[in-house]
């Protein structure tokens, strides 16, 4: 059979270093290959697959979207995208939703709101962000401005104006750096591309101290940590954290492209019609899905997050060859001996997908991963590793 690999190889962007396999379909934490070959899933498409492939109730409800009407333009009212945004303010205490397309944007509309916020309260002064070093906050000019990591800043300059780094878990480096000129400090709860490492409590502490002392705004990213992966609707629910912006996008959707920048009481009315906007933000087929992910993620679904997280980290220290295990919920890092991009492939080859963060192995399942799958690829781990 003449595979899709080598066209996509001479057509697609060389943009990706792709795993060399092809995926033709998949039913929750199982994917098949274009030879039948089956895979248990650990990366659900780096957290986006929030129920796995091929989800009855969440393909159901986009289908009943796309047969009354596929997209209008948001110079009209659709309800899945009022119902969607009412879900997540209730779901965090925020006060308003802007809808996106993807994690960048929706880091955009904080990074901008952050912005005009600090203008509007600062006689139209511009100020500054501080974000942390190893932070990964998404591939556009500004988010990538913003990501605190120097391998990104490259090659593409200039870059956007505005930010500084401190090291993660560093009260003191914070302190030194934050001052009046400070617009807004952004962080993500657990890094997720950065290494898979979550933030000290006192760190974030710290944050919420010099924030109430300078007025600055916290920005939480969660992109990756968001919808229920952490075992918490969001990850700050963990810190008893409650920021003034919440980003997130990955598992919000279900495996269909979408952003959403929440707003807090200090900016629901900092942007105003025409400040900024999408034109595919809110579809009503994405936000139809992404209605039926949001409303599954109950706290019966949270605690399975939190037993299977546990069950998965005491299994993965019993394997010879795992050095620590880090994160938060079904947000698994895993130190080896080995290199973690080899084992990936060893995995691969045998039938599991695992992604890797920096040096790591990296676990992001479908939030319904079985136990039997999990014992399936926890097998199949200790062979490899
Ligand atoms: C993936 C990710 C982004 C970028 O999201 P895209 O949808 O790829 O634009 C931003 N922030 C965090 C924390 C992420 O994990």
């Amino acid at each position: 059979m003449l595979g899709f690999k080598e066209k996509d190889k001479q057509f697609v962007a060389n943009t990706y270093g792709r795993f060399d396999v092809e995926l033709v379909k998949g039913n929750g934490a199982e994917l098949y290959d274009a030879n039948g070959k089956k895979y248990i899933d650990l990366g659900s498409g780096i957290a986006v697959n929030t129920f796995g492939a091929s989800d009855e109730e969440w393909k159901n409800a986009v289908i009943e979207q796309l047969n009354l009407i596929q997209h209008t333009s948001n110079l009209y009212y659709t309800e899945p995208c009022a119902k969607l945004a009412e879900l997540l303010c209730k779901k965090s205490g925020m006060k308003k939703v802007f809808f996106g397309n993807s994690g960048a944007e929706a880091n955009e509309c904080a990074i901008k709101t952050a912005r005009k916020y600090y203008s509007d309260n600062h006689n139209g002064e511009q100020g500054k962000i501080i974000t942390l070093v190893n932070s990964f906050h998404g591939r556009t000019i500004a988010t990538l401005s913003a990501t605190g990591q120097d391998v990104f800043h490259k090659n593409f300059g200039p870059f956007v104006e505005g930010f500084e780094f401190v090291p993660a878990n560093d009260c003191k480096a914070l302190t030194e750096a934050v001052d009046g000129k400070t617009a807004a400090v952004m962080i993500e709860l657990v890094q997720g591309e950065g290494g898979v490492n979550a933030l000290e409590q006192e760190f974030v502490d710290c944050i919420k101290e010099l924030s109430a002392k300078f007025g600055f705004l916290i920005i939480a990213d969660e992109v990756q940590t968001g919808n229920g992966r952490t075992g918490k609707y969001f990850a700050v629910e963990h810190f008893g954290l409650k920021p003034d912006i919440i980003t997130t996008a990955k598992g919000l959707g279900g495996g269909l492209p979408i952003g959403a920048c929440l707003l807090g009481d200090r900016v629901e009315f900092t942007l105003e019609a025409g400040d900024h906007g999408s034109t595919f933000g809110g579809n009503p087929a994405v936000c139809a899905g992404a209605v039926s992910i949001v409303e599954r993620i109950d706290e019966k679904l949270l605690k399975e997050v939190t037993e299977k997280a546990a069950y998965i980290k005491e299994n993965l220290l019993k394997l010879d060859g795992v050095k620590s295990v880090s994160g938060l919920g079904l947000m698994i890092g895993i130190e080896t001996e080995k290199s973690a991009k080899e084992l990936a492939v060893k995995a691969l080859e045998k039938g599991v997908l695992i992604l890797t963060a920096k040096t790591k192995l990296r676990m992001l399942p479908p939030l319904n991963i079985t136990y039997e799958q999990i014992d399936a690829a926890l097998e199949i781990l200790r062979e490899v590793i």
